[in-house]
């Protein structure tokens, strides 16, 4: 039986939008709050189909991180030094943004550093690239020196089968839940409203509105539309230059008097590890199943998590007794060069999707650009 709508839902929840963002991610909230801040009355809704955001940004690691070396020169070699560049310096701005917007309590953020963990091949490949890269980290970060190596750290930290260790000391991890929760507060705070549960499934656009459809049968009405909906863009649109990519999880039990701190990058980054407190946690190897990886699916699967499992007990906590208490996973987006995708999919709608697995930094630069649309 179709829902009978009231006459105060009608001229609220369901009244003609002057934006409706789909998607409730890192993404869709931080462009809602830069919208909302251009434009205060503007009318602004954001349609999210779980009862909570449920893609990446309450699934990943929370490396607040902005390069590691041999990322940037691999970057570099597939989007041209400028490119890369004007990335690490969005991702340093959106961290320094973040930080600005909440606090570091609100968000645990800590200042731990960030590291990459190296064997002797690559680090001598990094080593042939390091006054380039401190050169042009200086121009973003004004500190002289942001790579440097501290080898003395692999015994400290417990580690095992690294060869060289680097570090960037401006780096640090934060809590992802903590952040998407302050920041869907902060933007309904400002008057946006948050409607979840609500699976967006087509959409119509017509002459003076769009025609938002959704699972349950409820259709909502805006001036423009703006797809924040990530690896999952290809259910509402076509020919998106976008291909999900399954990350996967997991978490170790406490760890009496663990030794490591940080966030630490392996294999230009295909391996991925920090410290939560005396826990540990392990996210990464999508690299020993790449087609298998290519999904929406959110699950864990075997070959990855045995991978990570036997990286963690061989490397990282060698000798260390631990159970492992969470698995999960959480689905990226990817382009073909690497750089997010603004794109216009009609007169009035703009998809803004694909972070690359670098959203938490980059997203709120990346909603200061999609203004420059509004
Ligand atoms: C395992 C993992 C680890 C990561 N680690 C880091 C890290 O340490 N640091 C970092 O910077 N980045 C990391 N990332 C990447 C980062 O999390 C993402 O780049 C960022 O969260 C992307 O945000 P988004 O809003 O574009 O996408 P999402 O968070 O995926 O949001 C898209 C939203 O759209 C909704 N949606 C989709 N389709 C519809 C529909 N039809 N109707 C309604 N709603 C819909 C989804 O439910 C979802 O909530 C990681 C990602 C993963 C998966």
């Amino acid at each position: 039986m179709e829902r009978q709508v009231s006459i105060w839902e009608q001229e609220t929840f369901f009244a003609h939008q002057n934006i409706i963002i789909i998607g409730s991610g890192l993404v869709g909230l931080w462009c809602a709050w830069v919208l909302k801040t251009k434009h205060p009355l503007a009318k602004i809704t954001i349609v999210e189909k779980g009862i909570i955001p449920t893609g990446a940004s309450t699934r990943n690691a929370g490396f607040a991180c902005f390069g590691s070396p041999t990322e940037m020169i691999h970057d570099a070699s597939v989007m041209g030094e400028a490119k890369m560049w004007a990335t690490v310096g969005m991702r340093y701005r959106g961290i320094e943004k973040i930080r600005d917007h909440f606090g570091d309590n609100i968000i645990d953020y800590d200042n731990c550093g960030g590291y990459e963990c190296l064997t002797n091949e690559q680090a001598e490949h990094v080593a042939d690239h390091i006054d380039w890269l401190n050169a042009g980290m200086k121009q973003i970060t004004g500190l002289d020196k942001a790579f440097g190596w501290c080898n003395e750290k692999l015994q400290e930290f417990g580690f095992d089968g690294f060869d060289t260790l680097i570090e960037n000391k401006m780096e640090g991890g934060l809590h992802s839940g903590k952040l998407v929760q302050a920041l869907m507060q902060k933007v309904q705070g400002a008057g946006v409203t948050i409607l979840t549960g609500l699976e967006v499934t087509s959409i119509k656009d017509e002459e003076v509105s769009i025609q938002i459809q959704t699972a349950n049968g409820m259709n909502f009405f805006a001036t423009k539309v703006l797809y924040c909906t990530n690896a999952f863009s290809s259910a509402l649109i076509t020919n998106l230059p976008i291909t999900p990519a399954r990350g996967q999880i997991l978490v170790t039990s406490p760890i009496e008097n663990l030794k490591m701190r940080g966030t630490f990058h392996y294999d230009e980054g295909y391996y991925y590890f920090r410290n939560l407190g005396n826990r540990v946690l392990i996210g990464g190897a999508r690299n020993k199943a790449f087609d298998e990886e290519q999904t929406t699916e959110l699950s864990t699967s075997n070959t990855v998590q045995q991978e990570l499992e036997f990286f963690l007990s061989n490397h990282i906590l060698p000798g260390v007794d631990y159970s492992i208490t969470n698995r999960w996973s959480g689905i990226m987006g990817l382009s073909e060069n690497k750089e997010p995708v603004i794109k216009q999919v009609s007169k009035n709608s703009l998809a803004v999707i694909a972070c690359n697995g670098m959203g938490v930094a980059l997203s709120p630069m990346i909603a200061e650009q999609v203004a420059e649309y509004f």
